[in-house]
């Protein structure tokens, strides 16, 4: 089984403008420009009424004021743009698998894994709903297998609008578009692509590469990968981790395997809070001792790939029993996680593993709400944190 990725993103339509019409119902359907108030500043955003007339953001506010002179200007209220952000990132973030803040009204998620539970698509459409009906604010999405072609697709379905690039069908859909939508294709790449004949996405998919690479450099390479429509997931793309690990030094050392263990829990709690909630699997579960005398030694156990606690906690468990003799204290217990992966490749899913992720994903959401230590697993509360 290969696994699609599903890249999620979100942008909220003329987000500066939009807040300033919610707080001021009688600005609804007028132009409104936020920026661009004083002699040299320039346009944050502007509604879509006042794009009709040419304006748009990064325009001179005088340029502004003479292509739209019935517009309304205002300053900008930061507060509310921020307080608008932040309550629309904490649901989304809550919903889904992984997220990431491209800035304050711009976001992207990983739902990759997802569609073994859910449809993607039709929980994407839910999800934006559910922000339009809690803020009131218009916010255009974008569902594909890369971040790229998410994006794109998000440009496509502006003002107010969803669009899905279904998997297998990236590069045509891609095909007609004109060059400039290639996020990161500046003005002057741009010309020098239309100087070479490339107008379209299609026409740049069907350009040798060595071409664009001897003519535009490095940018010849990005924007012909991005034009192809490969899919990509964005944990790979964004982090590429080796391993992650969590960590306790005692205040006095212990060579109790029950007061061990309970320690054990918690951090495996943590580290499958943390594989989780990055949209990651292992297959390596190591245990770190570091006795009073400052040695150490590391156990490890390859396991098929993994993102559960309880799998994880039983080979850490199994690991401790096994390997610590309990005749030397220890001063330091350490679990780390590693060969993480970003698809859960062959694994084979039996209910008991799916009500399992689910039960996961429902922890790992109070999780990321109310804070890594709302909900533990009872066996390692004598851990003391
Ligand atoms: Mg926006």
């Amino acid at each position: 089984m290969t696994h699609t990725p599903y890249i999620l993103h979100m942008d909220l339509d003329a987000f500066f403008a939009s807040v300033e019409v919610l707080k001021n119902p009688a600005l609804r359907g007028k132009p409104v420009i936020v920026g661009g108030t004083g002699r040299r500043g320039v346009v944050t955003s502007c509604s879509y009424e006042a794009r009709v007339y040419g304006v748009h953001s990064a325009m001179p506010g005088h340029q502004a004021r003479k292509l739209c002179p019935q517009a309304i200007f205002l300053k900008g209220d930061g507060a509310a743009y921020g307080h608008f952000s932040r309550l629309i990132q904490h649901k989304v973030r809550a919903a889904v698998p992984f997220f990431r803040a491209a800035s304050i009204d711009e976001f992207y998620c990983d739902l990759t894994g997802m569609e073994r539970f859910h449809d993607p698509w039709p929980f994407a459409q839910k999800l934006r709903r559910e922000i339009i009906a809690e803020t009131g604010l218009p916010i255009s999405m974008g569902l594909a297998s890369s971040k790229t072609v998410a994006k794109i697709a998000t440009g496509m379905a502006k003002p107010n609008g969803e669009l899905w690039v279904p998997p297998g069908t990236e590069a045509r859909w891609l095909a007609p578009l004109p060059v400039g939508e290639i996020p990161g294709a500046g003005k002057r790449t741009i010309a020098a692509l239309v100087h070479m004949g490339i107008h379209t996405i299609g026409d740049l998919q069907q350009h040798p590469l060595p071409v664009l690479e001897k003519r535009l450099g490095k940018m010849g390479y990005v924007l012909w990968h991005k034009a192809q429509g490969y899919p990509g997931s964005l944990v790979t793309t964004e982090r590429v981790r080796k391993s992650l690990g969590h960590e306790r030094t005692f205040m006095e050392d212990i060579a109790d395997k029950k007061r061990l263990t309970a320690v054990l829990t918690r951090l495996v709690e943590k580290c499958g809070h943390e594989l989780r909630t990055q949209g990651l699997w292992c297959s390596c579960v190591t245990l770190k001792f570091r006795y009073a005398d400052f040695t150490y030694q590391t156990h490890q156990q390859h396991i098929a790939l993994t993102r559960s606690d309880e799998v994880i906690l039983q080979t850490a468990k199994s690991l401790l029993a096994h390997r610590f003799s309990g005749r030397k204290p220890l001063r330091l217990l350490g679990v780390r996680l590693s060969d993480l992966q970003d698809t859960p490749g062959q694994q084979s899913l039996f209910e008991d593993a799916m009500h399992q992720e689910q039960l996961h994903r429902a922890m790992d959401a109070i999780k990321l709400k109310y804070g890594e230590k709302s909900l533990k697993r009872a066996s390692g509360l004598e851990s003391g944190y």
